[in-house]
């Protein structure tokens, strides 16, 4: 009887954290990176919750996006300089010899500078590689980007994985990416699940709106 009063509790507990998980996510896809700062801010132990969620979502997936990026890295010079915008536990640092800056809002790891990732203490032009690995998430996403163009040497990589379905419209997408000063060197649509692009960074970027940067929500179903 005890037994399954608390296995209907750990269903509970359980469902719970799914509704909340969702919420978090849907706020963070449906704010600005400065609402996401200020909520995790407020509130560490949400933070602590959204990657729990984050986790067993990723866990699903055949592959997890980040390691794509590490096989990017492993391939080029470990002396290249890297940005992780919005790094989680910081997998991508633990996995590669370069020398990674990892940013995000809470400290998962020792690792990271915590910061809201459109404004990241870095001097112009200083990395090589910016990464931003699901990590597209605010409706600022011009200004977050700006950033990493920002940070980038002329000629430096952005790479970025994000969830397949947040795309309406691709092209466009490719198209304001070149407005923000960004050449499409290789994208990979092949996996239903996520996308992973690279660009080479060709200038900065022109001013004005880019209206083809725009990715949809990530908001996962109730399971
Ligand atoms: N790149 C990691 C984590 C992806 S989850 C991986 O692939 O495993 C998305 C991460 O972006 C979360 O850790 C979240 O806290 C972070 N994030 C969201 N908005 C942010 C912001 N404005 N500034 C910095 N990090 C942010």
């Amino acid at each position: 009887r005890s037994g399954r009063a608390a296995a209907l509790r750990a269903r509970m507990e359980e469902r719970l954290l799914g509704a909340r998980f969702r919420y978090l996510n849907q706020q963070l896809y449906t704010g600005s990176s400065r609402d996401a700062e200020r909520l995790f801010r407020a509130d560490p132990a949400a933070f602590h919750l959204y990657h729990r969620g984050f986790e067993r979502q990723v866990r699903r997936w055949p592959e997890r996006p980040v390691q794509r990026i590490v096989r990017y890295l492993r391939r080029r010079p470990a002396s290249l300089v890297v940005a992780d915008f919005g790094c989680g536990d910081c997998t991508l640092a633990a996995s590669v010899k370069n020398q990674v800056h990892c940013f995000d809002l809470v400290p998962l790891s020792p690792r990271v500078t915590v910061c809201d990732m459109a404004k990241v203490p870095l001097a112009a032009e200083s990395v090589d590689v910016a990464v931003f690995c699901l990590a597209l998430m605010g409706t600022n996403l011009q200004e977050i980007l700006g950033e990493a163009s920002r940070v980038l040497k002329l000629g430096g990589t952005l790479l970025v994985a994000e969830v397949a379905s947040r795309f309406e419209d691709i092209r466009a997408f490719l198209r304001a990416m070149m407005q923000l000063g960004f050449r499409t060197v290789s994208k990979d649509l092949s996996s239903s699940y996520f996308y992973v692009l690279e660009f080479a960074k060709t200038g900065p970027a022109r001013p004005g709106p880019a209206p083809g940067l725009r990715l949809r929500p990530c908001l996962y179903k109730r399971r």
